[in-house]
C-alpha cells in the first residue's frame, strides 16, 4: 500500500459518527442460544424479562435479525461530549519493538469513568428514562460500570443504586467517591439489605464478595421495588450492541486512510468492548466480505475462554437470573486473591462464545506480571497509563508485533486500549515492589466451578 502519512491520532468529524448501533447476530448463521428460564429451561419470553429489564433493552436483547438499529438523537448528543474516540497509531511502541508491524489502538479512556462502559451506561440509562422509571439498580466489580453507570443517570435525573463488590469497595474508595459525586447509592455487597445478600453472608462469613453475589443482590433490588430496573455492563447482547460504536468509529476511521487490519486484539472479561469493537470487522467474515484475525485476551486465573466449558450456567452466584449459554468456569468461580487485573466474571457473552466456539474468534490467557510488564512498557513509550484489563491486550499486540520483527512480516494490528489505570495503583504498587505473583488455577480448582453448572437435559458438557 502507497502509505498516506497516517497522523498519530485518527479523529472523525462530528458528523461522520455513527447514528446505528450494528447488531452481529443478524450476520451469523449460528445465532447465540436464547436465555432460559432456569425452573422450566425454555426460552425466556419478552413478558418473563419485564420485571426485570427495560422493555425497550429486552428487544434489543432478543433481537437476532436487524443489522442496524438507530442511535437515538439524545444518546448520539451525550456521544459526542466524549466520543470520537481517538485511533491512535502507535508509532512509539512499533519503535521501542522494532517491529515493521503497524499498530493501532483504539482509545476509550478518555472520559472520567476512564473506560468505554459509558457506552452502553448512557444507552442503558436512556431507555429507562424514556420509559418512565425512577431508577436503576446494578452491580460493580472494581467500579468503571458503577461510575459510567452513575453519570449516565445524574445526566438524566435517574436514581442509581450501585452495589459493589465488597473488596472493592474497601480497596478502592476513590472510585466508590466517584459515584457518589454523581449521586450514586453505593452500598458494599454482600450486604444485609437483601435477602440473597444475608444467605450469601451465612454461608460464607467475612466473604469478600463476587460479581456474580453483586449481581444478585442487584437483581433482587430492582424487583423489590416499584419503578426500578436492572441494568448489567456486560455480557449481555445488547451491552455488546451499544459498545459496537467502538468498532464502527474504528472502522470508518481506517477507511478513511485505507487501512486495513490483519489482526485485531481486545481484552475479554464479560466480552462487551471486545465484542463492539470486532463486530463490524467480524460481520464483513461473517458475510465472506474480507478475512480477519481476532484474538480474545483473557487472564490466566480467570481463563472462561481457553479452559471453561460451552454450557448453559448461571450469570450470578444466587441463581436468580436467566441461565446463559457461554463459555464458564462456573457461577461460583471466584479467581485468586492475588489475582490483580480485573477481567474476574466467571463467563462470557453468548454471542462470542458462539463465534468462538464456531472457530471465527481465537482465545489466548496471560499471566498478570507478564500483563504489567506490557503496561509498563506501553505506558514508557505512548504515555498512557492503561488500566490493567486493556493491558492484557497490549501484551497480545506487543508479542504479535515481536513475532512480526521475527518473521519481518508487516501485520497491521489492532488492539482496544479500553481505559485509564488511574484507580489501580494498588495492583501497580504491588508490581513496582516485586510483589505481584501469578497463580494459575489447577484443574481441580477448575473442577469445583464446573460442579456448580446444573446439568440436565440438553446441557452436556
Ligand atoms: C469492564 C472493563 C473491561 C472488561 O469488560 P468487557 O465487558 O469484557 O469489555 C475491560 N477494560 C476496562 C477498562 C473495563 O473497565
Amino acid at each position: 500500500m502507497s502509505e498516506k502519512t497516517i497522523p498519530y491520532k485518527i479523529y472523525l468529524e462530528e458528523q461522520e459518527m455513527p447514528k446505528q448501533w450494528y447488531n452481529v447476530r443478524a450476520d451469523m448463521k449460528n445465532k447465540p442460544a436464547p436465555l432460559l428460564n432456569p425452573a422450566t429451561h425454555q426460552p425466556m419470553t419478552f413478558e418473563e424479562l419485564r420485571p426485570v429489564f427495560c422493555d425497550e433493552l429486552i428487544h434489543q436483547e432478543l433481537d437476532d435479525t436487524t443489522p442496524y438499529i438507530d442511535i437515538p438523537q439524545e444518546i448520539q448528543d451525550f456521544y459526542k461530549m466524549y466520543r470520537p474516540s481517538p485511533l491512535v497509531r502507535a508509532y512509539c511502541l512499533e519503535k521501542k519493538l522494532q517491529t515493521p508491524a503497524k499498530i493501532y489502538y483504539k482509545f476509550e479512556g478518555n472520559n472520567t469513568s476512564g473506560s468505554h462502559k459509558l457506552n452502553s451506561a448512557i444507552a442503558q440509562a436512556y431507555y429507562a428514562k424514556k420509559q418512565g422509571l425512577k431508577g436503576v439498580t446494578t452491580e460493580t466489580g472494581a467500579g468503571q460500570w458503577g461510575t459510567a453507570l452513575s453519570m449516565a443517570c445524574a445526566y438524566l435525573e435517574l436514581d442509581c443504586q450501585v452495589y459493589m463488590v465488597k473488596v472493592s469497595y474497601e480497596q478502592k474508595p476513590f472510585r466508590r467517591e466517584v459515584m457518589r459525586t454523581y449521586g450514586a447509592k453505593v452500598t458494599p455487597s454482600p450486604s444485609d439489605t437483601t435477602n440473597v445478600g444475608r444467605k450469601i453472608l451465612a454461608e460464607h462469613p467475612g466473604t469478600t464478595g463476587s460479581l456474580g453475589c453483586a449481581i444478585s443482590e442487584a437483581v433482587e433490588a430492582a424487583t423489590t421495588q416499584e419503578g426500578y430496573r436492572y441494568v448489567l455492563g456486560s455480557v449481555l447482547n445488547q451491552v455488546l450492541l451499544h459498545q459496537s460504536v467502538i468498532g464502527l468509529e474504528a472502522k470508518a476511521a481506517m477507511d478513511k486512510y485505507g487501512i486495513v487490519p490483519d489482526v485485531i486484539i481486545g481484552c475479554a472479561g464479560g466480552g462487551s468492548n471486545l465484542g463492539g469493537l470486532i463486530s463490524p470487522f467480524m460481520g464483513e467474515k461473517l458475510r465472506g466480505e474480507r478475512d480477519y484475525r481476532f484474538i480474545a485476551v483473557e487472564p490466566a486465573s480467570c481463563p472462561s475462554f481457553t479452559r471453561g466449558k460451552f454450557a448453559y450456567d448461571f450469570c450470578d452466584t444466587g441463581m436468580v437470573c436467566p441461565l446463559a449459554k457461554m463459555y464458564t468456569l462456573g457461577s461460583g468461580f471466584i479467581p485468586s486473591a492475588n489475582h490483580a487485573g480485573g477481567l474476574r466474571y466467571h463467563g462470557m457473552s453468548s454471542v462470542l462464545s458462539q463465534l468462538y466456539h464456531d472457530g471465527l474468534m481465537e482465545a489466548v490467557s496471560v499471566e498478570q506480571t507478564s500483563v504489567f510488564q506490557a503496561a509498563e512498557a506501553f505506558a514508557r513509550v505512548e504515555g498512557i497509563l492503561p488500566a490493567p484489563e486493556s493491558s492484557h491486550a497490549i501484551k497480545v499486540a506487543m508479542d504479535e508485533a515481536i513475532k512480526c520483527r521475527e518473521t519481518g512480516e508487516e501485520k497491521t494490528i489492532l488492539f482496544g486500549l479500553t481505559g485509564t489505570g488511574y484507580f489501580d495503583m494498588v495492583a501497580y504498587e504491588k508490581y513496582n515492589n516485586g510483589e505481584m505473583s501469578d497463580y494459575i488455577p489447577t484443574d481441580e480448582d477448575l473442577q469445583k466451578g464446573f460442579d456448580g453448572i446444573p446439568r440436565f437435559p440438553g446441557n452436556e458438557f
